[in-house]
């Protein structure tokens, strides 16, 4: 078994390797390829944790597309606040656009409710969701998540963009915290 790692005052072990998050990024982009054949796709990632699958994804979409940032932070520490905070916002000129989000990981799933409802207000063509991560037990919302590269269980990660307190995004892997 592998040795814990340090990331600022707790350890977390190896749960999700370099390759698995590759050949899961892989199939995703099959999909979103065969989906969208025809069309252009505008992505927009929701920083700072996308930043890692935005790029590996991107370099395997064959497809026109364009992509743009959205900045929002909701964590403190391993524990979500519930609020949400816009530091960057969606760009404009939406309309008739077919959307494809990019997010690091849906959690409760509220984040990712609160960009659904401004996108809306735009008239986009068409809205998808596409997240390298999913915790379906902590799920609390009715919207489809339409791309799920990874299904995890309920417990708190870093690595592969992910933080805790701003650490631990440059690690290739994905580890879990240990309790
Ligand atoms: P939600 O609003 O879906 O509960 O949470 C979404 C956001 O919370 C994600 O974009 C991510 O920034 C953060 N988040 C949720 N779960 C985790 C986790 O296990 N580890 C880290 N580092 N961030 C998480």
């Amino acid at each position: 078994m592998q040795q814990p790692i340090t990331v600022k005052d707790k350890q977390f072990t190896l749960s999700i390797s370099s390759d698995t998050i590759q050949n899961s990024i892989q199939n995703l982009a099959n999909k979103i390829n065969e989906d969208y054949q025809g069309k252009e796709i505008f992505f927009i990632g929701v920083l700072n944790g996308v930043f890692m699958f935005a790029a590996d994804l991107l370099k395997r979409i064959n497809i026109p597309c364009t992509i743009s940032f959205t900045k929002v932070a909701s964590y403190e520490g391993t524990q979500s606040t519930g609020k949400i905070k816009q530091l960057i916002g969606l760009p404009e000129n939406l309309e008739g656009k077919n959307i494809v989000i990019l997010e690091d990981i849906v959690d409760t799933g509220f984040t990712m409710k609160s960009i659904l409802n401004q996108l809306k207000q735009q008239n986009p063509a068409d809205i998808k969701i596409a997240t390298l991560l999913f915790k379906p037990d902590s799920f609390k919302e009715n919207y489809k998540v339409d791309y799920r590269a990874i299904e995890i269980p309920n417990a708190f990660i870093v690595g592969y963009g992910l933080d805790y307190d701003g650490f631990g995004r440059n690690l290739p892997d994905i580890y879990t915290v240990v309790k």
